[in-house]
Formats: structure tokens, sequence, C-alpha cells
């Protein structure tokens, strides 16, 4: 399967990606609002990117190599492989800002297109609360709960340069690339 637009990832098959890393391990900027035409683009581009893919719950600009602060994921259907891709189906937010969270952590094994093959156990608030702007640049304020907070915690890290390998809990890979991802883990910055 070949897409349009390439995800970033933080290794290949063989080795760890520096450039690509690097992208990943970049803190993204604002956008400035009013949206320019060229932030139009950056998000039209993050849009399409996510759209033309089945295999992804979200996605965040700097995975396509847009150190921007833009993420995009699915407000329901998790489990369906094909799912609607309806505006009304996915959330995209602009600069977003988690400005309150609620509960005790909650742990929960995630994946992650920038970091294949494998899956981390990550603590997550149940609940958060969330400041942005939507594609017209206007602001709006969004709660989200559950899977739906973790999905929402989990590409907001993206904007920090954060990814799931960064989280303390276990690691979960195939058996057959333990030596593999040894070697990796070692490595990456
Ligand atoms: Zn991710």
């Amino acid at each position: 399967m070949s897409y349009r637009h390439k995800v970033l990832t933080l290794w290949s098959e063989i080795s760890v990606n520096d450039e690509e890393t690097r992208i990943l391990r970049t803190p993204s900027r604002d956008l400035p609002i009013p949206l320019s035409r060229e932030a139009r683009d950056q998000i039209q581009t993050l849009v399409d990117a996510f759209l033309e893919r089945d295999d992804a719950l979200g996605l965040a600009a700097p995975q396509i190599g847009i150190n921007r602060r833009i993420v995009i994921f699915r407000n329901k259907g998790f489990d369906e492989e094909g799912w609607s891709k309806k505006e009304k189906d996915y959330d995209l937010l602009i600069n977003p800002r988690i400005t309150q969270t609620r509960g005790e952590l909650v742990k929960g094994a995630e994946g992650c297109l920038s970091c294949p093959s494998i899956q981390v156990e990550v603590n997550r608030f149940p609940e958060v609360k969330v400041r942005a702007f939507d594609r017209h640049g206007n602001r709006i304020s969004k709660r989200y709960a559950d899977f739906l907070a973790r999905v929402a915690q989990h590409e907001l890290d993206h904007l920090e340069g954060k990814l799931i390998v960064d989280c303390e809990g276990p690691v979960y890979f195939p058996r057959e690339k333990k030596a593999f991802f040894e070697r990796i883990f070692a490595q990456i910055p």
C-alpha cells in the first residue's frame, strides 16, 4: 500500500531514521491566527494525509514533516477499518492546548504510525479539556473522555516532540524482533 503523503517514522526495517527522528523530536510552532494562506495549505495537507489512510486513528502535523501545531483524529469508529471519513467524524484542532485534566491516570497500550511494530503502555488522564482553533480560525473548546481523551493526549504529545517510546511503561514488540528493537531503543535520542 502506498500513500501520497509519507508518515515519518523513528526507525525503518533496518535502522534509526536520523532525519525523520529530528523532525518528530522538534516541538511544533503555533499557526498564525488569523490563518495565513500557507497555514491553510498546511492544514489541508494534514487533512489529506489523514483521510487517505484507513490505519490512522489520528495524525499530527510533525508526522508528515510539518512542525506546526495541527492535529486531526477520529472522534468515533475506532474499531472500524473502513470508517466514514465525513467531517463530523473527525476533529481537527489548530494550536491546541490542554487546559484542564480530571481523574486518576489510566494505563493503556498505544501504537503510533511513527513507531512501527510496537505498542507501549502509556498513562493518560481519563478526561481533558482542550482549547484550540478550528479550520476557519475560530476559537473552540472541547472536552474529551475515556478513549478519545487518550487519542487527544497522544496527538498533542506529538506537538511537543514527544512519542510513546518516551513513556515509561512497558514496550511490546514482536518476539522475533527483540534484538532489533534492543539495538534501536539504545540509539533513539
Ligand atoms: Zn502517534
